[in-house]
């Protein structure tokens, strides 16, 4: 039986539908992963929609990229090595790991440099290759599969988007400044597995902000030592920045709309840094002499390096990390997972079971 099963999106706006197809060929570097876990992003419900908004009516239309269509989405995937394309890769077979989706062309100077996530012609799992909604995934390359040891896998695969992201995203805001503050902006599954992280690297004042309780009740559970909701404050801004008595040094903003980036601006000490990692998208002004005046860094950040990943599974194996949690679905159940995502009606992580 050379047959497989993958839930593939085939038009921008529409559902996935499992299609019942031949196992692919595998190139000579190839592997064949039998997925065993595959975590739900909110990156998956932009594509679906087929569009990221960029505000003021502006748009990037999937449908202009490169995105293969019929796609299977799905980037966080953890399953069992069952075939390979070349002998050299035949002690793999049977092994359980985690796969690095953010593949680049491997060619450019950018790529030759480890830094595949910032590849101009990006190959990503789930996005621009077929991803691991599905029995079977092929992953290109042996050097993207990573040993998880004895993690859950069901945790472990959301390591691959959700903690890479803000791992390298953390990176960027260390060494912390004494007595300092970080706030982290949305309580989704990005927002909790940099709380438990955070920590581990030695940010000591968290402050999670939400406009949802049971999220902020997640954050708390994970280590965030003061909670905001900013739906129910009537003035977020100074709130927040009376929390962290005025030395609100970081942020990570894992929501990314023009309410979350002003507040954040809004609310920065003098020499602070603001990640952006959320894509819920839009536009807003930019009060240009509050960057000189706060000297502060407004960056964005997207995934990380294969590099960085071996580090944070390195990391999360030395303990000490709470687990964000974490639903485990039958992969039938991808569509409602999606809207469930969709309308905020998920605490944590979905993750689904081929
Ligand atoms: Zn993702
Ligand atoms: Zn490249």
């Amino acid at each position: 039986m050379n047959v497989t099963q993958s839930y593939q999106l085939q038009q921008y706006g529409g559902q996935p539908v499992a299609v019942t197809h031949e196992l692919p060929r595998l190139s000579e570097n190839a592997l064949l992963v039998e997925v065993t876990h595959a975590g739900v992003c909110h990156s998956d419900v932009y594509i679906q929609d087929g569009y990221q908004d960029l505000g003021n009516g502006e748009k990037i239309n999937f449908a202009d990229s490169t995105m293969p269509m019929p796609l299977v989405m799905g980037h966080e995937i953890v399953g069992r090595v069952v075939a390979v394309g070349s002998a050299k890769n035949q002690a793999l077979v049977g092994q359980q790991r985690l796969i690095y989706p953010w593949i680049g062309c491997g060619d450019c100077p950018v790529c030759q440099g480890g830094h595949d996530n910032h590849c101009e012609q990006p190959q990503s799992l789930g996005i621009f290759r077929q991803g691991g909604y599905a029995e079977h995934v092929v992953v290109p390359d042996a050097r993207y599969l990573l040993d998880i040891g004895e993690l859950d896998p069901a945790w472990a695969c959301t390591l691959a988007c959700s903690g890479l992201t803000v791992f390298s995203a953390l990176q960027q805001l260390l060494p912390v400044k004494p007595e300092s503050y970080l706030a982290i902006i949305g309580m989704g599954g990005l927002g909790l597995s940099a709380i438990s992280l955070a920590k581990k690297l030695g940010f000591q004042r968290i402050i999670a902000c939400d406009i949802a309780d049971d999220r902020l009740a997640a954050a708390q559970k994970l280590g965030a030592d003061l909670l905001l909701n900013t739906a129910r404050s009537s003035a977020p801004e100074s709130e927040l920045k009376a929390l962290a008595q005025h030395r609100l040094h970081s942020v990570i903003d894992t929501v990314g709309n023009p309410a979350t980036v002003q507040m954040a601006i809004g609310t920065v000490a003098k020499g602070s840094r603001i990640v952006l990692v959320g894509l819920q998208g839009g536009q807003t002004a930019l009060r240009i002499p509050l960057l000189p005046f706060k000297a502060l860094s407004l960056t964005g950040s997207y995934t990380g390096s294969l590099d960085e990943l071996t580090q944070l599974i390195a990391l999360v194996r030395q303990g000490g990390i709470a687990t964000l949690p974490i639903s485990q679905r039958p992969l039938c159940c991808l569509a409602d997972a999606l809207s469930d995502l969709r309308n905020g009606n998920a605490v944590g992580r979905i993750v689904l079971n081929p």
